[in-house]
């Protein structure tokens, strides 16, 4: 008899969990829902290129319709999963209608964060999270001069730095005392804060707003200290909430997301869950160490390939190494690993340059790497990460010291010889 596997979210993680399985030989139905009307597309560029123009929306789908037929995998725009039936393992469906799965797959992904203060629901309030919010923002930005950007998180700076490229004022108003202070180090923090303020990005930290005010036509931002910022634009950008209801209405484990193991299994063995819906511990984690959700591309991808795994009946332990990106005006920012709680790090590189990497240690042991214009340490970097590789602060340091020597093996000989 055919099983069926219901994916419900149509974004990285749904799409790849559909490519993978068809990949590893389930050949059964495949059911493929979103609540989005728009074919699935990559969410990254309408924060930087998308806005400012230089990436078309012909280039966003994720994969092309062909690709769909081919895989026989059924995919169901603008349809939205009300409630999971997991005695009858049915999913209900908006329009009351039903599916029954014999496998589900759980990748519903997160939404943004709504600012909450007086004022908050002005027309000239945006968000960035889909390609709805995207068009609508390039467009206000087309004939506006001045935006206040909420949120000086990678999303908040990214959408600075696309504003101030179309040459628009920019302020940026965030809480805490630095930049990017959730995942990137205090050096990162810095170093993007001066490029900004290079750029003529204007900044207002340690600060919260606490009204939004419509000054005939023009919108005055009223700050915690009385400070006014007037705009004609807001940019939200203060972080995502993962759409978990489903999956508590039904009973699973959710916490901080959908709970699942090392194989991205829920508590329900027919239920997968992978993407930023999705929370484990992770493989880095010291012993007892806590659920976290990865709110990433990479890890969208490589948890659903685990869940896909799981599907068919095999166990596959995720393990990756986490990496991400971020691109700001001319500056490619690429980090690998997870650098929480390091006590170390080293420059690699020219800082002038902006052709530098920073490597950090946990007790003499390499965590991760953030490279400013040098994808090559980032490339290296997430391999010497995946292997272990054993290196030291004062080989990063040296530039005329080969670190792909230590991915390749010989790097005993080196220190042998040493
Ligand atoms: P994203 O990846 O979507 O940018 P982050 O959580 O990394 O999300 O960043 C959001 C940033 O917004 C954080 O630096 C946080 O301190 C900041 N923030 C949260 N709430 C507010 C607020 N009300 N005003 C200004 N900044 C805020």
């Amino acid at each position: 008899m055919k099983r069926t596997l219901v994916i419900v979210g149509a974004s990285y993680a749904g799409v790849q969990l559909a490519a993978s399985v068809r990949e590893l030989g389930f050949d059964d139905r495949i059911v493929l829902l979103g609540d989005e009307p728009d074919a699935p597309y990559q969410r990254p560029p309408l924060s930087k290129g998308f806005l400012t123009g230089s990436f078309a929306e012909e280039r966003l789908p994720l994969r092309s319709q062909a690709f769909f037929d081919e895989e026989n995998i059924e995919w169901m725009p603008s349809t939205r999963a009300t409630f999971i039936d997991r005695e009858r393992r049915e999913i209900e469906l908006h329009d009351g209608s039903r599916i029954a799965y014999d496998h589900l797959a759980l990748t519903t992904g997160a939404r943004v964060r709504k600012l909450d203060c007086p004022g908050a629901s002005l027309d000239a309030v945006h968000y960035l999270r889909d390609l709805r919010d995207a068009k609508r923002l390039a467009e206000t930005a087309r004939s506006t001069k001045r935006a206040v950007v909420i949120g000086g998180g990678y999303i908040g700076l990214e959408a600075a730095a696309s504003l101030r490229q179309q040459g628009l004022d920019v302020t940026v108003v965030e809480t805490e005392s630095r930049l990017l202070a959730r995942v990137a180090s205090p050096w990162i923090s810095d170093f993007m804060l001066r490029a900004h303020v290079q750029r003529g990005v204007a900044f207002e930290l340690g600060r919260k707003v606490v009204a939004l005010h419509d000054a005939y036509g023009v919108v005055s931002v009223e700050l915690d200290n009385g400070t006014r910022v007037l705009c004609d634009l807001v940019v939200v950008g203060i972080g995502v909430i993962p759409n978990t209801e489903l999956a508590a209405d039904c009973g699973l484990h959710v916490e901080g997301g959908i709970t699942v193991d090392a194989c991205a299994r829920t508590g329900d063995p027919r239920i997968v869950a992978a993407g930023d819906c999705a929370s484990l511990v992770p493989h880095w984690a010291p012993p007892g160490g806590r659920v976290c959700r990865i709110e990433s591309v990479q890890n969208a991808n490589d948890l659903a390939k685990t869940a896909a795994a799981s599907i068919l009946g095999r166990c596959e332990p995720y393990r990756a190494v986490p990496w991400f990106w971020s691109d700001q005006y001319d500056l490619k920012l690429q980090m690998a690993g997870v650098n929480s709680g390091f006590t170390d790090f080293a420059v690699r590189g020219s800082v002038e340059e902006r052709k530098c990497s920073l490597f950090y240690f946990r007790d003499n042991t390499l965590i991760a790497v953030d490279s400013i214009n040098r994808p090559q340490d980032h490339m290296l970097a997430r391999k010497l990460l995946a292997s272990g590789a054993h290196v030291r602060a004062e080989e990063v340091r040296d530039p005329a010291f080969d670190l792909k020597s230590l991915v390749n093996g010989d790097a005993h000989a080196l220190r042998g010889a040493a």
